[in-house]
């Protein structure tokens, strides 16, 4: 595992650091592997490809059996619309547990869909929790699916997945995670939890570059997935049938992206896998948050909520402050933060994961520091209205 005393290799130096929540910085070895041609159809290929679905299987750990990992092309957002479109019946019902923007995208991609569907909106952050989320499905029994976001990342908040796939198992329903932003940093443990499908992508916590996301579900649910897609291109089950027969992807696969995934995959895997990378991001947050709180700045969220993959902070009070300078400021100083999405009070976010340690969050908070002075911030205490938002967390709590 990399310790603090081994500084991963920065990026080149006209390159910032990406503080953002993918696309990432990546390692110059997995930006090398793009610089070979593959033929989709050839052997060599093929073999990359089975060593992918075999590699990204094993982040479930032990309770991987009864599972099988699908590639598909496209963002994340498509392989979130694969995942909706082929394991919801087109007669289906779908409870959409949702805060903030990822949550808000599921339930709209089902009304593209044209599924019906219900949302238990609870706004900018409040986790939905698992004793609502039973008497959801207690109220309405023609709910099938219960779509969940494991980090939502616009606000950074870790939901409370367990007693969500508590609740969904124990009303019968089947459970949907989009863990775009988690899988491969947090664990996903069918032995914990029970759900038929989970959805992540290329440029997040496994550290590779962008350009495709990947399906995990239950063989039965793939099995069963037949003829319900609404789409050629994003059918996961035609994807997996076709993969299973052949070796090959339906269509056109990133072929230098997925070589740089794997790259990045064996990476992970020398790491120490999950709990390596889940350490390596827990400690970049815990010393980006303790700098930054001891510059004064604020975090939406309680330590309990925080996830290790991105923190949204609260902007300061103090008139000098303006989020467009202190980003300019920032980015000349090597670092590329990103903007907040709270509608209530002003915010931004920086990311813990990519190929980044503790050091490099040290010096992030140093530039914070240098960026306060420079533009003559005394203060980085939120306002008032931000610490009566945070209020709400806490009264928020089942
Ligand atoms: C990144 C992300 C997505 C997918 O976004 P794309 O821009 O389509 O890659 C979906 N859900 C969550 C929670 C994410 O963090």
């Amino acid at each position: 595992m990399a310790s603090s005393n081994a500084p991963l290799a920065p990026p080149r130096l006209e390159e910032p650091y990406l503080l953002t929540p993918g696309p990432l910085t990546t390692a110059h070895d997995t930006k090398a592997a793009m610089l070979r041609d593959w033929g989709s159809w050839d052997a060599d290929f093929r073999v990359l490809t089975a060593e992918m679905r075999a590699g990204l299987l094993d982040l479930l750990g032990p309770g991987k059996a009864d599972y099988d990992c699908v590639p598909m092309q496209g963002s994340g957002s498509f392989s979130v619309e694969a995942m909706l479109g082929g394991f919801i019946p087109r007669d289906g019902k779908t409870l959409v547990l949702a805060n903030g923007a990822y949550g808000q995208r599921a339930a709209e991609t089902l009304r593209y869909l044209g599924r019906a569907h219900t949302v238990l909106d609870k706004g900018d952050y409040l986790p939905p929790r698992g004793e609502e989320v039973a008497r959801a499905l207690a109220a309405d029994p023609h709910i099938t699916h219960v779509v969940a976001i494991h980090c939502e990342t616009s606000s950074g908040i870790l939901n409370p997945i367990e007693e969500i796939s508590d609740a969904v198992a124990a009303a019968g329903r089947a459970l949907l995670i989009d863990s775009m932003s988690a899988f491969g940093a947090v664990p996903l443990d069918p032995r914990r939890l029970q759900f038929d499908a989970m959805v992540s992508s290329a440029n997040k916590c496994i550290e590779g570059v962008p350009g495709f996301g990947f399906v995990i579900a239950k063989r039965a649910a793939l099995d069963a997935a037949r003829g319900n897609a609404h789409s050629l291109s994003l059918d996961v089950h035609a994807q997996w049938a076709h993969m299973e027969r052949t070796g090959q992807w339906r269509f056109t696969p990133p072929t230098h992206v997925v070589a740089a995934f794997v790259t990045a995959l064996r990476a992970h895997a020398a790491e120490g896998g999950v709990a390596a990378r889940g350490a390596r991001y827990a400690e970049n947050r815990d010393v980006l948050v303790a700098g930054m709180r001891a510059l004064g700045f604020e975090t939406l969220l309680d330590d309990r909520w925080l996830s290790p993959i991105i923190v949204t902070f609260f902007c300061p009070a103090d008139p000098a402050f303006s989020f467009p300078a202190f980003y300019d400021a920032m980015k000349a100083k090597g670092f590329v933060l990103y903007p907040g999405k709270l509608t209530a009070v002003e915010s931004f976010r920086i990311g813990c994961i990519g190929q980044m340690d503790a050091q490099v969050m040290r010096r992030v908070v140093a530039a914070a520091a240098e960026v306060l002075d420079d533009m003559g911030v005394t203060s980085a205490a939120p306002p008032e209205a931000a610490r009566a938002e945070r209020a709400r967390l806490a009264e928020g709590e089942v």
